[in-house]
Parts: C-alpha cells; structure tokens; sequence
C-alpha cells in the first residue's frame, strides 16, 4: 500500500465536490445540469458506460435521501406538521442546490474504481504535466 492511495482518494473525491475533473482537477464536470462527456484539460471520459455511475447514484445518492425523507416524514410531520414539512422543504432545496456536487463525487467515486481496478478498453489518460497535488 503506496502511502499516497488515500492521497489520491481524497484528493478526486474534494475535485468530484468541486465539480472538477477527479483526474485533473482543472476541467469543469458539468455545463448547467448536464455533465461533459469528457474533461476539456486532460481528456478523460467521465462516464465511459452510462450503466457504470447508476450503483454510485443508488447507493450514495437515492438510498441516503429516500431514508432522510422516511425519518423526518413519520418522525417529524406526525408528531409537528407544521416543523416537520418545513424541513422536508429545506432538505429538498438543499438537494436540489447540490445535486452537481453529488453528482461529481459519483463521478469521482467511478473514476477511482477506474484507476484501481484498470480496464484497458477504458484507458486513464496520464498523469497531468502540472503534477497530482492541486
Ligand atoms: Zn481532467
């Protein structure tokens, strides 16, 4: 174990929440509410298999929130309506506000599944000139 695996982990994972290429971390993931097929700086395809993210978006995006909602809908609303709804709007626009960053870590969780466990039909570019750590 290289000590700087988890360097690497945490370093695509803050570029994933930034909304910035996990490889690179100088390409935009996203234009408006869509995301580019690939990053303009290094040229890494994002989502080489749209079938790839889906258990990325399940397990860390629908699972979590679907379980928020459930908590707060029979835990709060039932017992204060009024408090109860209120934070079920809060949490939705909150969700809403940073779906393109959980949406990049999804990203990014997918690219470091790409670089562990290498498939030489979906190659990484190399390392970015500028060096990994920015
Ligand atoms: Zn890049």
């Amino acid at each position: 174990m290289e000590p700087s695996r988890s360097n690497l982990i945490g370093t695509a994972l803050r570029r994933g929440l930034r909304r910035r290429c996990p490889h690179c971390g100088e390409g935009p993931l996203f234009s408006g509410w869509s995301h580019f097929k690939s990053c303009s700086s290094c040229g890494l395809i994002f989502v080489p298999n749209p079938g790839d993210t889906w258990a990325f978006v399940i397990f860390g995006d629908r699972l979590p929130i679907s379980a928020i909602i459930v908590l707060i809908y029979f835990g709060v609303v039932r017992s204060h309506p009024v408090l109860g709804l209120t934070l079920l709007v809060a949490l939705l626009g909150l969700l809403v506000w940073t779906a393109p960053n959980r949406w990049g870590v999804g990203i990014a969780l997918h690219y470091l599944s790409r670089v562990y466990w290498p498939d030489p039909a979906d190659p990484i570019p190399p390392p970015p000139a500028t060096g990994p750590h920015r």
